[in-house]
């Protein structure tokens, strides 16, 4: 399976694709999480995006078109599946995106819209604790992990991105309605859009989901190629 992941920052998203990667069998790819990545070991690109991952703004469509395009190809996802996460976010890299996968022959299956409300996506942001080891997600309210400030998964330590705050969440906000959200409209136009109630908890969601994939024999047909 071939998916976009798409909606507002605080969408669960990421919490979605955590627990799907699972049950899919396909990669899990968060731009987010490989630049914040690059930034904690001081890469050269890592020190190049860090003012706009710091700030909310977004970076430039080159230097994270580049990433995905080197781990769908030369990692080889466009084979396995992969759920992009934050990829694509402006029109341009939606475009580009279609011309790698197309060149792949691996089109997409579904672009999957998380609609959520503004006091739903302050609340999960400002809650959101992050493991720094393996990058699992909680909340202090809606997913506390068992031991405070520690990793349920790893051991590793919690905590809280430095962009979580309100105001950087507005600026995020703010870029999101003007460069994201009109790249809904750009997969429904293709027939590819799936809109799910994000408003929802996790786990309705995800049934939500289940459901999109069953529907369309998504699931079952994967299950026999790998038996094959
Ligand atoms: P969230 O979905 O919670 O807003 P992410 O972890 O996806 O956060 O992204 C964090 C930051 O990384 C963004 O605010 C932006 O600076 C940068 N970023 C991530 N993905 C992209 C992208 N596709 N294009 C440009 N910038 C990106
Ligand atoms: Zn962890």
């Amino acid at each position: 399976m071939r998916l976009v992941l798409l909606g507002p920052p605080g969408a669960g998203k990421g919490t979605q694709a955590g627990s799907l990667k699972e049950d899919l069998k396909v990669p899990h790819i968060s731009t987010g999480d490989i630049l914040r990545e690059e930034m904690k070991a001081g890469t050269a690109l890592g020190l190049d995006v860090k003012k706009y991952v710091e700030s909310g703004k977004l970076v430039p469509d080159e230097v994270v078109t580049k990433i995905i395009e080197t781990r769908l190809v030369a990692g080889d996802k466009a084979n396995q599946g992969f759920m992009l996460d934050g990829f694509p976010r402006t029109k341009k890299q939606a475009e580009d995106l279609d011309a790698i996968l197309t060149k792949a022959n691996k089109p997409l299956d579904y672009a999957i819209y998380f609609d959520t409300s503004l006091p739903v996506i302050v609340q999960r942001l400002t809650g959101r604790r992050v493991c720094r080891q393996c990058n699992a997600l909680y909340h202090t309210a809606n997913k506390p992990p068992k031991k405070e400030g520690v990793c349920d998964t790893c051991a590793g330590p919690l905590y809280q991105r430095p962009d979580d705050n309100e105001e950087t969440i507005k600026t995020r906000m703010d870029v999101y309605l003007k460069s994201t959200a009109p790249i809904i409209d750009y997969y429904q136009a293709q027939g590819k859009l799936k809109k799910v109630n994000a408003d929802k908890d996790a786990l309705d969601v995800k049934g939500h989901l289940m459901k999109i994939f069953h529907a369309d024999g998504k699931i079952n047909q994967d299950k026999v190629r790998r038996r094959n």
